[in-house]
């Protein structure tokens, strides 16, 4: 059983209000030599695999999830919709993710893939060793009640309305046949804040306090794995900060790997590592720490990059290429230590 250590609430910023310290944007990366119109603040990484600064190697042994290439494709009424167009993703184990995109990016594909619930159509996931595109489907049952738990965006796909918050963790615990489960089920909801809800229905209980008993849910098999699908997507902005301090201080407890979706920027702000996915494809990835500031206070440094795949692909965010007017076709120069795009000479573009 996890041992559920006292609370240390200076380990968790207020997520709705200002962080405790500064936050700034690096302005960082070597110096510039030549004349590329690059904003500061977005570098690109050497390689997709390279550790960046700040964040955990992702060449790591054994990571949590793991997908190259990850594609799902639906067909319905003959229109294919490519959902996820080649997704690389690594998680180490016990990190604490979020993911953002607009709606209609992909993000509930990922998940649902990743949750084993649904099945890619090419490429690779392993997530805590189990190969999700190779599973037989007694593998996928298994997989789906001890290795993930999962948290939906309605309250009510979580909870059982005729139950109390202590039943539903019990409901699971149930399945699984653990002993010590009185203790289990009032340590869960205790970490996660809503102990005093243990005898409550989800219909006496506000829409923060149940997606937190959600969390205790899904955390109650001891899964490897939680994935939250903007978990507080209904919620007012308190019960938010409320439900995303109790996820950070139920990952750094426990140390269950974590990935939550959220549109909320505020939140993701709050998270050491931040994927945005675009089309289907992660198109960037932001990278925070805190540093030291020179008057010695603590220094929250954030870091956007660009990511770059296996076969060199990357996106270029629409702001640059609209400001910068690339399209269709773009000219590489290459620095000793970076590379330029530019727009395409006016005179080739009229040749072709
Ligand atoms: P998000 O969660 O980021 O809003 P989704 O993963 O739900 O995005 O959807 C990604 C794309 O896949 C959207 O264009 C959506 O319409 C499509 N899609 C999702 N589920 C299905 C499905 N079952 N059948 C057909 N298209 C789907
Ligand atoms: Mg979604």
């Amino acid at each position: 059983m996890n041992p559920v250590h006292g609370r240390s609430d200076d380990l968790f910023p207020d997520a709705a209000g200002s962080a405790p310290y500064p936050v700034a944007a690096a302005a960082h990366g070597p110096a510039e030599t030549t004349v590329t119109a690059e904003p500061a603040f977005r570098t690109v990484p050497a390689s997709v695999d390279a550790p960046s600064p700040g964040s955990p190697p992702s060449t790591a042994p054994d990571p949590a999830i793991h997908c190259r290439d990850l594609v799902r494709i639906y067909t319905a009424e003959g229109i294919e919709v490519q959902a996820l167009q080649g997704v690389d993703l690594t998680v180490t184990r016990g990190e604490l993710l979020a993911v953002i995109g607009v709606s209609g990016s992909g993000k509930s594909t990922l998940m649902t893939v990743l949750s084993g619930l649904d099945t890619a159509t090419a490429g690779s996931a392993v997530v805590a060793g189990h190969d999700l595109m190779r599973m037989t489907r007694a593998q996928r049952v298994r997989y789906q009640r001890d290795v993930v738990g999962f948290v939906w965006q309605q309250a009510s796909r979580n909870l059982l309305p005729y139950l109390t918050a202590a039943e539903n963790v019990a409901m699971v615990l149930g399945l699984a046949g653990r002993s010590g489960r009185r203790a289990r089920i009032y340590e869960l909801l205790d970490l996660l804040g809503v102990a005093d809800c243990a005898d409550r229905r989800p219909e006496q209980m506000s829409g923060g306090q149940q997606q937190r008993a959600a969390v205790a849910v899904a955390l109650a098999n001891e899964p490897e794995l939680l994935l939250a699908d903007e978990p507080t997507g209904e919620l007012d902005e308190a019960s938010t900060a409320a439900v995303l301090e109790a996820i950070r201080r139920m990952n750094e407890d426990l140390g269950v790997t974590t990935v939550v979706v959220t549109h909320d920027p505020e939140v993701a702000s709050h998270v050491r590592r931040t994927v945005h996915i675009r089309d289907g494809r992660i198109a960037t990835e932001t990278m925070r720490r805190t540093e030291v500031g020179p008057d010695g206070r603590p220094v929250r440094i954030a870091e956007e990059f660009t990511v770059l795949d296996r076969l060199g692909r990357m996106q270029i965010p629409q702001d640059l290429t609209e400001s910068l007017d690339l399209k269709h076709r773009v000219r590489l120069t290459r620095s000793s230590d970076h590379l330029g795009v530019w727009p395409q000479r006016q005179g080739w573009e009229e040749q072709q």
